[in-house]
């Protein structure tokens, strides 16, 4: 049987090539680009001001004519106001001095702007300014053109996730459409002759389709479109028929089915409607009855995920194998295991390593993992307040409050590269 790095391989290694698709900027938060974004003009435009004040030339900081000026002050004569989205009418000549307000182009020959609140504008002559000789510094308050970025630079990288500042940046340099994954569309199909949709009154026996929309928000988190297939009975002619339906999706999830049961019948349905089996069991807690395989024609590919029922199970299963399989489909940077510290003592069972519901939270600059009490993978409700993973070792036994154990956030997109 497959270890989970193993059988997380035989998954990405039959992932095909994200799809490219032209998006306008305004719909891309949280797509992933496909073409780099490149610089195709000097940021900013134009040297601009960075604070409301007066545009000098310091070279006046040494000049005469400073009649009437107070001591350390260089008296200047206010010849224009510029406002953000006017440009100056002429340049600036010696001893002159132009109101400026931030954003504005500065004028030529400046070299400096004094903020407003460093000067005396005369009380009685508003023509006149006394800038003191002390803030008349080369470059001060001034962006020059180009200062931040330069024509032909790369921005942003193939693989990075849009979120609102980059989108902003790209936005700032004229780009109004980015090319970006497609993004995959995932079915779900819920098989047990045993389970009710959530609205329903379950019968003697039932229970309701709880993994449904737990696996449809992990697609929508994992940047999935999902498509709810709804419920299939344990019959081979209605699962035959719910299959090649799944099957027109980018990925198809199946859950219940594909353990050892007289009804489990997921796997051989698959394999008639032509799914080739990739693995059938991987060596963890919860979740070992696993089945993948792959659905190939000329013109699509289809990677099929056998989930066991068991809600628990199927939530690890997404997590440790749909999940970096969707990141996969939209071009992002293959997600990494993260590390935490225990805060509590636990204790593992069992001859398979166990991926332990745990709450994740930021302390004092260390990540901290606090295990929920689980008593079995049917115990959906004991994972409400957890966040991630935590991978125990069966051979390790005991692990005591402190110790550094591996991790799995489950929402990893908000961090996204
Ligand atoms: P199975 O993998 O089909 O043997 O199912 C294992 C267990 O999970 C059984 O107790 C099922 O009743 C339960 N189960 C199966 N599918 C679901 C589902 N969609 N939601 C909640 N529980 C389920
Ligand atoms: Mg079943």
């Amino acid at each position: 049987m497959h270890t989970v790095s193993e059988a997380l391989k035989a998954v990405l290694d039959h992932v095909p090539a994200p799809v490219s698709q032209r998006i306008p900027l305004i719909e891309s938060p949280g797509r992933v680009l496909l073409e780099a974004i490149v610089v195709a003009e000097d940021v900013p435009a134009f040297s601009k001001a960075l604070m409301d004040g007066f545009a000098i030339s310091v070279d006046d900081a040494t000049g005469s004519g400073s009649v009437n000026s107070p001591t350390g002050m260089q008296r200047l004569r206010v010849v224009e106001s510029i406002v953000a989205g006017r440009v100056p009418s002429r340049h600036l000549k010696s001893l002159e001095a132009m109101q400026i307000m931030t954003g504005a182009p500065i004028p030529q020959n400046c070299s400096c702007v004094v903020p407003v609140e460093r000067v005396q504008i005369d009380q009685a002559d508003s023509g006149w300014v006394d800038v003191p000789r002390s803030q008349m510094i080369p470059d001060a308050n001034v962006l020059a053109a180009g200062a931040i970025a330069r024509k032909g630079q790369r921005l942003l990288e193939v693989g990075t996730c849009l979120q609102p500042a980059r989108i902003g940046a790209i936005g700032e340099l004229g780009i109004a459409e980015v090319v970006v994954s497609r993004r995959p569309t995932v079915s779900i199909l819920s098989t047990g002759n045993e389970l009710v949709p959530i609205g329903v009154l379950p019968g003697p026996g039932q229970i309701r389709n709880s993994s449904q929309p737990m696996l449809a928000a992990q697609v929508m988190t994992a940047g999935g479109i999902p498509q709810l297939l709804g419920i299939s009975e344990d019959d081979t002619g209605q699962l035959g028929q719910k299959i090649q339906e799944g099957l027109r999706a980018d990925v198809f999830v199946l859950t219940g089915g594909v353990s050892a049961g007289i009804l489990d019948l997921v796997p051989e349905q698959l394999a008639l409607a032509g799914v080739v089996t990739v693995f059938h069991g991987v060596l963890m807690k919860p979740g070992k009855p696993i089945w993948f395989g792959v659905y190939r024609t000329d013109s699509h590919t289809c990677l099929v995920f056998g989930l066991p029922g068991n809600p628990v199970s199927s939530l690890a299963c997404f997590e440790l194998f749909v999940k970096p399989a969707l990141w996969r489909l939209q071009g992002l940077p293959d997600l990494e295991p993260g590390v935490a510290v225990l805060s509590e003592r636990c204790q593992v069972r069992g001859d398979r390593p166990v991926y332990q519901p745990v709450i994740l939270r930021q302390e004092t600059g260390t990540i901290m993992a606090r295990p929920v009490s689980w008593s079995n993978s049917a115990d959906l409700l004991a994972t409400v307040m957890a966040n991630g993973f935590a991978r125990m070792e069966p051979e390790h036994g005991v692990y005591e409050a402190g110790e550094i154990v591996e991790v799995l956030p489950w929402d990893r997109r908000s961090c996204c590269q």
